[in-house]
């Protein structure tokens, strides 16, 4: 039988395992970690996220756990003042033809977790660190030679590196080194929504903008608990995951914020801080029959909410690709690479801009303001239509042109690293913005 190793069992791993066995492949997961396990906190699902977990036959169960949210309500953090929102009722499910949820990422998993442990074809193995990979080499075994260290050797027919950011197996499929600090840190906490007052509570992803920083935060657990996520621009000369911080010295980050702002930020305890970090996109992410997928291939800043829907979008695409015999496998996934890279680049483009939106200062968060408040639902149905409305994933390569980007009016974007850089090779991010009004 067919087999194929997915190096990491993290969202983008489990989704793999579950889109890749449906066309009857053995799959073994290596994962790591003591277990299978991802910690907690909230994690927004757009349509298209939604859209992939439904290929996948896991709609109806995330369904059952997301908390639907009712707007996309954008604040001006310092005034206080309400910008814009947009609306996620009906309208938008009908256009989209899905609902923009958010769930417990610590839920969601178990959901994928579950799915795995009920398929015959899915093997989960943990304390199985993969740290390289060689080629078959000859004709009668073209496969791949899975390295697990201590002399440990898998053989498969293709190897997926969904292994996230710091992945084994992109070191030597890419080998573009240590991602970069993006100098950026965010903090995390839950609250029990018993604890928020009742006038602080709605059913929306809320954003506050401020010089340097913003503010975002949103009902998850059947609304259940509150999830802040605050984040600033403070240079951290190093990066860490996972750090504990004192509820003070997250509140003194964000002293500027107006009042309601702050009150939120005073419930949050149990603070802990990540740095964060991307990659520059770049456009080969496959070595014959090894390839790379979510983090590991396009590691991106949070702040469009969509690596985790992109790792799925993937998963989605490589396993309908690799329903073919194995000797095909090296040119799917050629193919898979080449159908991803300019979504997933732009995506990537758009979580980089986003810095720009939200951490304007002064005249420039005036003119953010006044773009904003003039946009109608309709034009912010628009401007997320590409991202929120792909059902295919794969969108033909040339499809940017007619585009723009709503950063745009702030002028053009200083460096945030080698994206903006003409002499970058391989890179895809500075030449990329927003297609115009996909449907
Ligand atoms: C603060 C924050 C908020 C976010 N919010 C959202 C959101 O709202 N919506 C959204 O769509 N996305 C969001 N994301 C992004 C999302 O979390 C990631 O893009 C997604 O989890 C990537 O999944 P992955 O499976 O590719 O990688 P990971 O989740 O990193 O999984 C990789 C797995 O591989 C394992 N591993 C690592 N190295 C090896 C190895 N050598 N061998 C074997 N196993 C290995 C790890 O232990 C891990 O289990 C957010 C990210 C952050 C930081």
């Amino acid at each position: 039988m067919t087999t194929v190793v997915v190096a990491g069992g993290g969202i983008g791993g489990l989704a793999t395992a579950l889109s890749v066995s449906a066309h009857g492949h053995r799959v073994v997961v290596c994962e790591r970690g003591e277990e299978f396990a991802e910690l907690g906190a909230g994690i927004q699902l757009a349509p298209n996220g939604m859209h992939a977990l439904d290929r996948l036959g896991l709609a109806g169960t995330v369904g059952r756990i997301a908390v639907p949210v009712e707007e996309l309500r954008f604040m001006d953090g310092v005034t206080g003042d309400h910008v814009v929102s947009m609306p996620l009722g009906e309208e938008y499910r009908r256009r989209f033809r899905n609902a923009y949820v958010v769930v417990h990422r610590g839920e969601l998993y178990r959901t994928l977790l579950r799915a795995c442990q009920d398929s015959d074809l899915i093997e989960l193995r943990a304390s199985c660190p993969v740290v390289g990979y060689e080629h078959g080499g000859d004709e009668d075994a073209p496969g791949v030679r899975v390295l697990l260290g201590q002399g440990r050797v898998l053989t498969a027919d293709a190897l997926v590196g969904a292994d996230g950011l710091h992945s084994a197996v992109r070191a030597k499929v890419v080998g573009d080194g240590a991602p970069r600090n993006a100098g950026i840190t965010v903090y995390r906490s839950i609250v029990p929504m018993e604890r928020v007052p009742e006038d602080l509570r709605h059913r929306s992803v809320s954003w506050w903008t401020g010089p340097g920083r913003h503010f975002v935060h949103y009902p998850i657990a059947g609304g259940r608990y509150l999830n802040l996520a605050p984040s600033v621009e403070n240079r951290p000369s190093e990066t860490f995951s996972g750090l504990p911080v004192p509820a003070a010295d997250v509140r003194a980050q964000f002293a500027v914020l107006c009042d309601t702002a702050r009150r939120l930020l005073a419930l949050g305890t149990d603070w802990k801080a990540w740095v964060l970090v991307d990659r520059e996109p770049v456009r080969e992410w496959t070595d014959g029959r090894v390839a790379l997928l979510g983090d590991a291939a396009h590691p991106m800043l949070h702040y469009a909410a969509q690596g985790a829907c992109m790792a799925l979008e993937d998963a989605v695409v490589i396993g309908e690709l690799l329903n073919c015999p194995p000797r095909q496998f090296g040119a799917r996934l050629r193919q898979y690479n080449a159908s991803r890279r300019e979504r997933t680049a732009r995506v990537h483009r758009l979580a980089r801009d986003s810095i720009r939106l939200w951490h304007a200062r002064d005249a420039d968060a005036r003119a953010r303001n006044e773009t904003l408040a003039a946009m109608s639902a309709t034009d912010l149905y628009d401007y997320v239509a590409w991202l929120h409305g792909a059902r295919d994933f794969a969108p033909p390569s040339g499809s940017a042109e007619g585009t723009y980007t709503l950063a745009g009016y702030l002028g053009p974007a200083d460096s945030g690293g080698a994206a903006d850089d003409p002499a970058a090779p391989h890179t895809l991010g500075g030449s990329l913005e927003l297609p115009e009004q996909q449907r």
